[in-house]
């Protein structure tokens, strides 16, 4: 019997991709295999990190990494070293910073949900820039200057969030913040694929990046990466280890901790609660390894016919276009315009119909209000697609 009906709940068909309310993505055999051998032995996680420290810095060309519960974690984490540094009193008052600098600088286009992990910290944001494209009240975006105008004594670093479209570019920020002497923190969780981005964003000058470890990456769901300098990365480890050790005996591994700056151990940080555990970094490690040698992308051909069957079964119930990405390393994505009319119901009814039947089946919504679903395949394998079609046309047909 299945484990999840065991417990009394139904597991879904995933057609939205790598969404953590859906539990994110589904680890390969080897990652799987890597998370069980890990559970049967023991090791000092602060010596596993640091091994993890000089994968991640290999992958990334960063100083070094850490492997935390999540890019959000790592977004918490990384504020907290950045508002920290080496400095024991600041990392026991967290997320009380009276006393010391902790405004970050964010652009106001950027906000967004996941800033409440920076937030967390004992960060406060201060925004500049306009939504003025959004608004329709005028053609410009953030811009450098604006940036640079808003530091001040109280601040304390920028945060800024990567993507294809952010702008002004990371590096120019990156030059603002490094002639005042700040670091910059960057969100870049859900920016692989590309592959290359693990590495151009901390080229660009980033002192600090997080990655998610279970979008792309497909490692457990709840990991991700933070990498950047080393004495920040070190000091976000401080702040989330375990700390009840006595200082003679602590002996931390290089590739994370200058132990000749500590004046002492920490007590346990604001970062406890986002431990990590060693089976979780070594299936992250596994996966990191078959996401950078590209192992996934030879599964691509596989998720596309996935998405092709599905097209052929709609044929003549409802219109699809088969949605290619431009950098060839991403999946594709099923875009299916409803005849909304036809139907006598509206895309968001149609979503949660799909929801409520069984087996339950979860499309993309982030096009309801155009019309449309979209089907993501990295959930989808033969068997799933043949019950994934037989729904849609449940739902589907006139
Ligand atoms: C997914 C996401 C996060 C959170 O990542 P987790 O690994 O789930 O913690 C943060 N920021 C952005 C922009 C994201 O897309």
């Amino acid at each position: 019997m299945d484990v999840f009906e065991r417990l009394g709940i139904e597991p879904i068909i995933n057609a939205s991709g790598a969404v953590t309310r859906l539990g994110g993505a589904p680890m390969s055999p080897s990652v799987l295999e890597a998370f069980c051998a890990a559970a049967g032995e023991s090791v000092p996680l602060e010596q596993l990190q640091g091994v993890a420290s000089r994968v991640i810095a290999e992958a990334t060309g960063a100083e070094a990494g850490l492997v935390t519960a999540g890019a959000a974690a790592g977004l918490t984490l990384g504020a907290a070293a950045i508002l920290t540094g080496y400095d024991l009193g600041r990392m026991e008052r967290l997320p009380h910073c009276d006393g010391f600098p902790h405004e970050f600088i964010i652009a106001r286009e950027q906000r967004n949900g996941y800033d409440h992990a920076v937030r967390a910290a004992g960060v406060r944001l201060v925004e500049v820039g306009f939504h003025e494209p959004i608004a329709g009240a005028g053609v410009r975006r953030v811009e450098a200057w604006e940036y640079a105008s808003a530091i001040g004594p109280s601040t304390a670093g920028i945060v800024y969030v990567y993507g294809p479209h952010a702008r002004p570019s990371l590096a120019e920020v990156v030059a603002v913040a490094h002639d005042h002497g700040l670091s910059v923190l960057v969100d870049a969780a859900g920016e692989l694929p590309p592959c290359a981005n693990l590495r151009e964003i901390v080229a660009a000058g980033a002192d600090l990046v997080a990655f998610s470890g279970g979008k792309a990456i497909r490692g457990p769901q709840a990991t991700g990466i933070l990498c950047g300098r080393r004495e920040l990365v070190g000091a976000a480890a401080l702040q989330m280890l375990d700390m009840d050790d006595h200082f003679d005996l602590w002996e931390p591994p290089d590739s994370l901790f200058d132990r000749s700056r500590l004046a002492g151990l920490p007590r346990h940080g604001i970062g406890r609660g986002m431990k990590v555990s060693k089976e979780q970094i070594v299936a992250l490690l596994t996966a990191l390894r078959l996401f950078t040698e590209g192992a996934y992308d030879r599964e691509l051909a596989a998720f596309r016919g996935h998405l092709e069957r599905v097209a052929a079964a709609l044929e003549g119930i409802a219109r699809t276009a088969l949605v290619d990405p431009a950098d060839g390393e991403s999946l594709p994505v099923l875009e299916i315009s409803l005849d909304e009319a036809g139907l006598g119901r509206p895309a968001l009814d149609v979503c949660r119909r799909l929801r409520h039947g069984s087996p339950p089946v979860y499309v993309g919504h982030g096009l309801l209000d155009k019309g449309k679903l979209v089907i993501n395949p990295l959930h989808l394998n033969e068997a799933r697609t043949a019950t994934l079609i037989r729904r849609l046309g449940d739902e589907l047909r006139p």
